[in-house]
């Protein structure tokens, strides 16, 4: 099943099979030129970027500077492993901060961004490519097709949402890209001990559980997603 099939009908019906099975631009068809621009900064060196990233994160730095430096940290990674980062699009917080160092160590940043939050976010036009899109559900819709895999960092409820969606959209089906959850300094205790207590509860199970990994350092955690979506480019190692 394809991605949006089943939401409500939020989402046109497309390719009937697993996204990651068909490579990640498989399903990222470019949306309709009507309702997206898209802006590109320059060229980059990268013609084909060694694996591709959705980083969901907070549009706010957070109060704790671990925050910071783990998004910075991420982004280099990304970076120096000739990755590709996909992401919301906005400069603002750990978004702007991820963004910035992916770029800055030689990755290629994609941000996607609807255009009611382009001022509002501070839409980043640095991006090696600024999708601007019409709706918040193209924004995720694109996101996740561009990308292999799928790493939430600390963040609010934009966070929240954009995390629990792809990971039912994983229990769906949708995709098999491996969801992945930053648990930094045990920001996301409380969210896991309440899922757990889901689980003795009996509304979720094990299973659903097992389809998120969940570690407190980000570089291990981006490593382990990206070798789990089958990219194991020469040179990854364990923390940089
Ligand atoms: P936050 O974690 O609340 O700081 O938001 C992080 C990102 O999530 C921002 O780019 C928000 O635009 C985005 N966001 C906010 N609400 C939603 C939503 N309902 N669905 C998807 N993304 C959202």
């Amino acid at each position: 099943m394809g991605f949006g099939v089943g939401l409500a009908g939020a989402f046109p019906p497309r390719t009937p099979v697993l996204a990651r099975r068909l490579g990640r631009h498989a399903l990222g068809a470019p949306p309709t030129a009507r309702a997206t621009q898209t802006q590109k900064t320059e060229q980059t060196h990268m013609s084909t970027p060694a694996f591709s990233l959705c980083v969901y994160c907070g549009s706010r730095p957070g109060a704790d500077p671990q925050h910071a430096q783990a998004a910075q940290a991420l982004g280099q990674w990304i970076g120096s492993r000739g990755g590709q980062l996909v992401y919301g699009g906005g400069r603002n917080g750990l978004m702007g901060i991820t963004a910035l160092a992916t770029r800055h160590s030689g990755g290629r940043v994609v941000g996607v961004i609807p255009s009611s939050l382009v001022e509002r976010e501070w839409a980043n036009h640095d991006c090696d490519e600024l999708l601007v899109v019409e709706t918040m559900h193209e924004r995720k819709r694109i996101m996740a097709e561009r990308s292999d895999a799928f790493l939430a960092l600390p963040g609010g409820i934009g966070t929240f949402e954009e995390f629990f969606e792809v990971w039912t959209w994983r229990q769906l089906g949708y995709h098999d890209k491996p969801v992945g959850l930053l648990n930094l300094g045990g920001y996301y205790d409380a969210m896991l001990t309440f899922l757990n207590g889901s689980v003795r509860e009996g509304f979720m199970n094990d299973g659903q559980m097992g389809l998120i990994r969940v570690d407190t350092q980000a570089i291990a955690l981006a490593e382990q997603l990206v070798q789990a979506a089958g990219f194991a480019p020469e040179g990854i190692s364990p923390q940089i």
